[in-house]
């Protein structure tokens, strides 16, 4: 029988915990299980962004996901730490265009460039599709940075201390790593949406989320109307962020 690293650690983590054996039991079981099921190849997880949606001065995705997963503001624009990020343009063509704001996050692409240059597999990608940073393993050569063709990645380029209020579901990142939106997979493994299409939908806005791979998903009918397009689509990356009204 051959051992996986996770079913190595498990018994390990048994054996260790001796008396404790048979509470420890169910409770490890029953956390391996549901990550397990929320990482499987059968859920693809994506998002829908209606932009059509997004009012002018709303932040509400933006301040939710800071607050959510820690994410410093550090005052000089240069070195801060964008999860999402707020881009404005106007349509070309079409003369006297209104501004548009969208949210521009990490789009979890089925085809990540990010992943492929980096050096030590730090960037990779689970079987539900969502793209993560082992921050361990991370050397910090930024090559993901250049790769990523929707500056989706940050630089941590300077130490931050834990504050009052910071979640504890989200550790604080060390200095000389890279980051990015994780999807917020501490709540998609718990059963929950990202926090910033949960803080989206209070105020009645556009952000969809759901299973690719469910038909019946409001993320699968929204894509099978032709409604929505992927950002650079010709690239190839095979985003699995998708947006209406761009
Ligand atoms: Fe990687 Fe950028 Fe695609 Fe995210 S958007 S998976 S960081 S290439």
């Amino acid at each position: 029988m051959s051992l996986d690293r996770r079913d190595f650690l498990k018994i390990g983590g048994l054996m260790a915990c001796g008396t404790a054996l048979t509470t420890a039991v169910p409770i490890v079981s029953a956390m391996t299980e549901a990550n397990e099921t929320r990482a499987d190849a059968g859920n693809q997880w994506a998002m829908v962004v209606d932009i059509t949606k997004c009012p002018p001065d709303c932040t509400a995705c933006y301040d939710a996901c800071r607050k959510e997963n820690n994410v410093p503001h550090f005052a000089e624009p240069a070195l801060d730490i964008h999860w999402i990020r707020k881009v404005t343009f106007k349509q070309k063509g079409v003369p006297g265009a209104e501004e548009r704001n969208m949210p521009v996050m990490c789009f979890h692409c089925e085809h990540p460039p990010c992943a492929h240059v980096c050096p030590v597999a730090a960037t990779f990608k689970r079987k539900d599709g969502i793209v993560l940073v082992d921050k361990h393993r991370c050397i910090g050569c930024r090559y993901c940075m250049i790769a990523c063709p929707y500056k989706a990645r940050s630089f941590v380029s300077k130490h931050v201390e834990h504050q009052p209020g910071d979640n504890p579901d989200v550790p604080i990142r060390m200095h000389g790593v890279v980051e990015k939106c994780e999807l917020c997979v501490h709540r998609i493994d718990k059963g929950l949406e990202p926090a910033c299409v949960e803080a989206c939908k209070a105020q009645g806005g556009g952000m969809v989320f759901g299973n690719l791979n469910n038909p019946d998903s409001e993320v699968s009918k929204i894509v099978r109307s032709g409604k929505a397009t992927r950002l650079r689509a010709d690239l190839g990356t095979n985003p699995r962020v998708f947006y209406v009204g761009i």
